[in-house]
């Protein structure tokens, strides 16, 4: 494992064929039974790429920033729940935010939440640096010799994020649904919908925001996007819940997320 202490010797180090890791919190599980083959590791954690900034609603977060740091951090209450809802204290103090991008579903809250925000996200290649909407990034990731540095996202007027889990903490997604929000004359301006748990990965489910849009939020609209969702959704079996199940839950979480009841 390779240890680098700047952005520039961890590409050099990722260029040679190292593979990124940052808190290791789903990575070193699947190297250590097997699951994903062994390879030579640069790890992150002394590159310089932690960080919070908040500056007039704009926020910028370091790749390497950790759950708890981000928890602590009150500038970032609109994603309080959100990292509170992943895991328990020890592993939130290890877990990064770029690292959440690249994990496989039921995981990957954050990257639901930061999807729902429209976040951008910045990367270094040997090219040079590059910004992609995370939208865009999810589908296809990064290159191999590229390293995720942070994440960008403007603060909305109202966020909501529910996840429901087979517990109340510390338990992967059955459901996770994050929505950014403008209300206007008590209807629906605009909304950006996020979902976990619901498809392989996470998934902004605009067929459902247009449910919304123009309309009061209440249960007949909040219905009517749960069913304009249905066609849009691919869930999965898995330990916490079966496919059905997941599909079948859906409009419940929805209207919890969004009603709040
Ligand atoms: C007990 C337990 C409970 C958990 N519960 C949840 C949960 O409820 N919700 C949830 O979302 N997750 C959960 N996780 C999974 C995990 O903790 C998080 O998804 C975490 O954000 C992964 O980040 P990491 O820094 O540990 O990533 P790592 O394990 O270090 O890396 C994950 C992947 O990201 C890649 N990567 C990391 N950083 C970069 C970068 N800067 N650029 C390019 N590629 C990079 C790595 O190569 C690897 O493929 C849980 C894990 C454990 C052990």
């Amino acid at each position: 494992m390779l240890v680098p202490e700047s952005l520039g010797a961890a590409q050099a180090a990722l260029a040679d064929g190292a593979r990124p890791l940052a808190g290791g919190t789903y990575l070193m599980p699947r190297l250590n039974d097997r699951a994903t083959p062994p390879t030579r590791l640069v790890s992150l954690r002394r590159a310089g790429l932690d960080g919070i900034a908040v500056s007039d609603g704009a926020v910028s977060i370091g790749a390497t920033t950790t759950f708890a740091r981000i928890e602590d951090d009150a500038r970032l209450a609109v994603l309080h729940p959100c990292v509170r809802s992943i895991a328990a204290r020890p592993v939130r103090s290890l877990a990064t935010v770029a690292g959440n991008l690249f994990v496989r579903q039921p995981y990957g809250d954050l990257a639901v939440a930061l999807l729902a925000l429209d976040a951008v996200v910045e990367i270094q290649g040997a090219a040079g640096p590059r910004t992609l909407p995370l939208e865009r990034m999810l589908p296809i990731g990064v290159a191999e010799n590229e390293l995720v540095t942070g994440v960008r996202f403007d603060i909305p007027v109202a966020f909501r994020y529910h996840k429901a889990g087979r517990r109340r903490f510390n338990s992967a997604s059955i459901v996770t649904v994050a929505a950014a929000l403008t209300m206007a004359d008590g209807v629906v301006r605009d909304v950006r919908i996020a979902l976990g748990g619901l498809a392989p990965r996470p998934l902004r489910c605009e067929p459902a925001e247009r449910a919304l849009v123009g309309r009061p939020l209440d249960e007949a609209s909040v219905r009517a996007a749960a069913a304009e969702a249905d066609p849009l959704i691919e869930p999965f079996d898995d330990a916490y819940a079966s496919a059905w199940y997941r599909r079948r839950v859906f409009p419940v979480h929805l209207r919890r997320a969004l009603l709040g009841h």
